[in-house]
């Protein structure tokens, strides 16, 4: 039956040849011509200067397949070869090579082969996994890590890890702390990564195929653990291959290693005849299979195992190859002798020196210690089996870049939080991945900062929303700020307030944004009108002056009356010396010509003095300007609506008068700022929040809906900027008050970072060329429903009533007009008595003293006539004509008679007028004389 299969088989593969007088074997997988090409380059490389050329035997198999592979190796032996190489595959490899041993038949071997028996006809060429984990148990010692996670693909790479996995303390005595993490299948690793990050680690070994390893590193830099405090450990015998160019600015420390250098002239003329190969067993479809420096370890091995092998068969000289067969059970008389013979030689192939320990294993190997820099791969030291790890690195002096381009192609991770409008989720259909998740003013931010300064970023959410603060008693720090200073996160970005405390731990960059403390509360409730609202034009300042110039006006039109000699008139008009002379201005009517006036409703009493007419003139200038100003100002309060107002600022919310609660954002810079104050007013405020925990909220949206609550009078303490942009969405809620405090939002960084100047330059680039307004306006006036309450107090307004210093003006007018009312009034009354001293020849002292005593008596509105003209004489008038005529005229009595006797008229009524009234007069009198028959006088 098996020779069926076989037979069956032996038309599935094929067999390729090389000339040569001395036959090779070799089993490579289907599908390149990498392998198949690296050994007859190395069948030629042997051959070179032989008389018997070497020649090969190449079959194929499909990769995995036991039977096949059994099948092929069986039809090798047909080819009368000296030896086998391959299969790359574990599984038929495996199976081959209990075959090999049974026949001793010599097989090389260039892949990790774990379970090799040192009896077993295998000789293999790849480093032995005990002496491939001491490389990197010695440079984890090196590097003094104290903690790392071995993250690795398969099971059968377990082995390489063994002399890591028993590694317990460091050099210095310290406990070593590991995790293991296996890969899934597939290709997405994501979640074991963010495993990886959570647990804290910040150390990774990597133990994976050359065709994950790219892929890991990308998901790595994803998840955000490829920044300035990740170090990793590449396993991977291939690590040189891989282009790093996206990890080499990440700032993370990358360390691998390498078996031989690329640049070397044996390697670079392998590569060249190598693609020559390539080029010819394709028949010229492909072309530089292979680049400069990506010469993988296996092909190297090929070449390695050939040479090694013809040289072993050359020094003994072998003649014939081994005459074995898959049916008999003979085995080959010389392969045992091959075999030993190979583990006993040292040659110098491409992989460095190849030799075997006592038990056949390549255990001695030379590698170079490779570290990834800003300019590629750098050999930073060896090891060897006998020396271990020996640096070799040379200090590199920090190029000119340093500084503005530090950041130049490294990867962050940036730290941000859910506080709209800063960071947000981003509304989408699709499900998005990575930093496409995210949208809002701080990511857009972190945008041109990257464009700017060249750099990548991964963005991580913190959860809890909590941006830190310091907590005494336990002398920590919590929140974002404790991963930016445990370096677990390279930047922050939120609504991050730049807080003394917080400064003292991290670097913050300059602030991209100004505000200050001030209180979110219900907007103000429309209130009924008001039955007494004519009286809110004027403040109750000016009600009280104008009661007071009123009083004083009408108070003052009185005593000027009296002052001023023109106000008292004759009473009876028909009389020409009447005995007494009557006053207008009695008390009650001086104020009732006021208040007329006020009342622009006017009076029948008509000013005559100067003085008083001065007065008068002025109150009615005032109270023109008072009434027009009322008018105005009534209209203004009648038109807008009237709004109560439970809290106008932060004073109205310390007294509480409506049982408002209050409260801020839990350990935010809000609360620290009341807690840090020495003003009383806001202690007593932090005292009130402390003592009421309840009131203090997780985050600003929670403030919000709770200002928004129909159940609760709540106002919550908050930054301008976001309360700006709620405002823009909640119509229903509004600032109230001032700035309590003026500070800024700030990118925040490790202490010391040296990324702190180039984003800080950024920050005020940007603020310079205006996009950062520009930013700003576009998130909180246009994304996210932006300006729906823009229009909300349009035609609302406030009315405000008239205060002393907008009306002051009209009252200094009116008092510097009653002043000089006054001036006016006695030069008045003087000249009054200076002329009727001077005509009664009396004295001026004593007619003055008894002038004002009886002004000042205030008795009533009448007035005695004190000076007579002699009878006949006439009215003053009449006498005054004859004095301009020149007659001269006999002084009557100058003493105050004791019985009033009349005083002539003392009009300002002109010459004539006087002379036709005297006359009217004198005809009035007769006829009350005739009627009535009782004297007037
Ligand atoms: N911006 C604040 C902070 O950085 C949070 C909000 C607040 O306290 O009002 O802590």
């Amino acid at each position: 039956m098996s020779h069926i299969i076989i037979l069956f088989s032996l038309t599935l593969h094929c067999l390729n040849y090389v000339d040569g007088d001395k036959n090779i074997g070799a089993i490579f997988d289907d599908g390149t011509f990498l392998l198949e090409s690296a050994f007859k380059v190395a069948l030629a490389a042997a051959s070179e200067g032989q008389d018997d050329p070497f020649g090969g035997t190449v079959v194929k198999t499909s990769p995995g397949d036991i039977l096949e592979t059994e099948s092929a190796f069986c039809s090798l032996l047909e080819n009368n070869i000296f030896g086998v190489l391959g299969p790359t595959v574990q599984g038929p490899l495996q199976h081959v090579q209990s075959i090999t041993d049974s026949l001793e038949m010599p097989q090389m071997i260039i892949k990790p082969e774990v379970s090799q028996n040192r009896n077993w006809s295998t000789v293999n060429l790849y480093p032995h996994h005990i002496a491939y984990s001491q490389i990197f148990a010695d440079i984890i010692q090196m590097k003094s890590w104290t903690e790392f996670t071995i993250i690795y693909e398969g099971a059968e790479l377990l082995p390489f890890l063994d002399n890591i996995i028993t590694m317990q303390n460091t050099n210095s005595g310290e406990k070593i702390l590991m995790n293991l993490v296996q890969l899934p299948d597939g290709d997405d690793f994501r979640f074991q990564l963010k495993t990886v990050k959570s647990s804290g680690s910040l150390n990774y070994l990597i133990n994976c195929s050359l065709k994950t390893l790219p892929l890991l590193l990308e998901q790595a830099q994803q998840v955000g653990i490829m920044s300035d405090d990740h170090s990793y450990l590449i396993m991977n015998p291939d690590f040189q291959t891989v282009d790093i160019s996206p990890h080499k600015h990440g700032g993370s420390n990358i360390t691998g290693i390498r078996l031989f250098d690329p640049s070397l002239e044996s390697i670079q003329t392998f590569i060249t005849s190598l693609n020559e190969k390539v080029v010819e067993l394709s028949e010229g479809q492909i072309e530089n299979a292979i680049a400069d420096d990506a010469l993988t370890l296996d092909l190297a091995l090929v070449y390695d195992a050939v040479i090694l092998y013809t040289s072993a068969v050359n020094a003994m000289e072998l003649e014939e190859g081994a005459n074995v067969t898959c049916e008999d059970n003979e085995s080959w008389e010389f392969g045992s002798s091959v075999i030993n013979y190979i583990r006993t030689m040292e040659i110098d192939g491409l992989t460095g020196i190849i030799k075997f320990d006592e038990d056949g294993l390549r255990s001695d190997f030379e590698v170079d210690i490779l570290e990834v820099m800003a300019h590629g791969f750098e050999k930073v030291g060896t090891w060897s089996l006998e020396d271990g790890y020996t640096e070799t690195r040379t200090v590199i002096p920090p190029t000119e870049q340093e500084g503005s381009d530090s950041m130049k192609g490294k990867h962050f991770l940036i730290l941000t939080a859910l506080s709209a409008p800063y960071g947000m989720l981003r509304e989408s259909a699709k499900k998005l991945e990575g930093n496409a998740r995210y949208e809002g003013f701080g990511i857009e931010l972190i945008e041109e900062l990257a464009k700017m300064n060249e750099f990548n970023y991964t963005f991580d959410i913190q959860a809890d929303g909590v941006y830190g603060s310091y907590n005494p008693k336990t002398k920590k720090w919590n929140g974002m700020m404790e991963k930016i200073m445990d370096g677990r996160a390279d930047f922050a970005i939120t609504d991050l307030t730049i807080t003394s405390a917080r400064q003292k731990a991290v670097d913050f960059t300059s602030p991209f944004m100004n505000l200050g403390i001030t209180i979110l509360y219900k907007k103000p409730t429309k209130e009924p009108p008001n039955l007494f609202s004519f009286i809110s034009p004027f403040s109750s300042g000016v009600w009280s002056w104008l009661a007071g110039a009123f009083v004083g006006v009408s108070v003052l039109l009185f005593v000027l009356g009296r002052l001023a000699p023109e106000e008292w008139q004759n009473p009876y008009p028909c009389i020409e010396e009447p005995e007494t002379l009557d006053n207008q201005f009695t008390l009650a009517n001086s104020f009732w010509f006021t208040l007329g006036s006020v009342l622009t409703q006017g009076s029948e009493i008509a000013p005559i003095a100067v003085s008083t007419r001065m007065a008068g003139s002025m109150w009615w200038f005032f109270t023109l300007i008072m009434v027009s100003s009322y008018t105005a100002n009534l209209a203004a309060f009648l038109t807008v609506e009237s709004k109560f107002y439970a809290i106008t600022s932060v004073q109205d919310l310390a007294n509480n008068p409506y049982g408002i609660t209050y409260g801020a954002k839990k350990g935010g810079a809000t609360f620290s700022f009341f807690k840090e104050s020495d003003n009383l007013l806001y202690q007593k405020m932090y005292h009130y929040m402390d003592d009421h925990p309840e009131y203090q909220t997780a985050t600003n949206d929670e403030g919000l809906e709770r200002v928004k609550s129909e159940t609760e009078k709540y106002a919550f303490l908050m930054e301008s900027t976001s309360i700006e942009y709620m405002v823009e969405r909640n119509c229903d809620v509004a600032r109230v008050g001032g700035l309590l405090d003026s500070k800024g939002y700030g990118i925040a960084m490790k202490k010391n970072s040296p990324y702190r100047q180039p984003m800080s330059e950024s920050i005020l680039q940007l603020q310079e060329e205006g996009k950062l307004i520009r930013m700003k306006d576009k998130w909180w006036k246009e994304k996210r429903g932006g300006g729906v309450c823009q229009d909300d107090d349009v035609g609302g307004g406030d009315a405000q009533p008239l205060v002393l210093a907008n009306v002051g003006g009209v009252f200094i007018v009116l008092a510097a007009g009653c002043g000089l009312a006054v001036l006016c009034a006695f030069l008045e009354m003087l000249f009054d008595v200076w002329m009727i001293s001077h005509r009664m020849k009396i004295s001026f002292k004593d007619e003055i003293i008894a002038e004002l005593k009886f002004i000042l008596s205030f008795s009533g509105d009448t007035k005695p006539v004190r000076h007579r003209e002699p009878s006949g004489s006439g009215s003053r008038s009449s006498k005054k004509d004859k004095e301009d005529s020149g007659e001269a005229e006999s002084i009557g009595d100058n003493r105050l008679d004791p019985a009033p006797t009349p005083r002539s008229e003392r009009s300002s009524h002109s010459h004539h007028t006087l002379h036709s009234r005297r006359q009217s007069n004198a005809v009035q009198m007769a006829r009350m004389r005739k009627y009535s028959g009782r004297s007037i006088l």
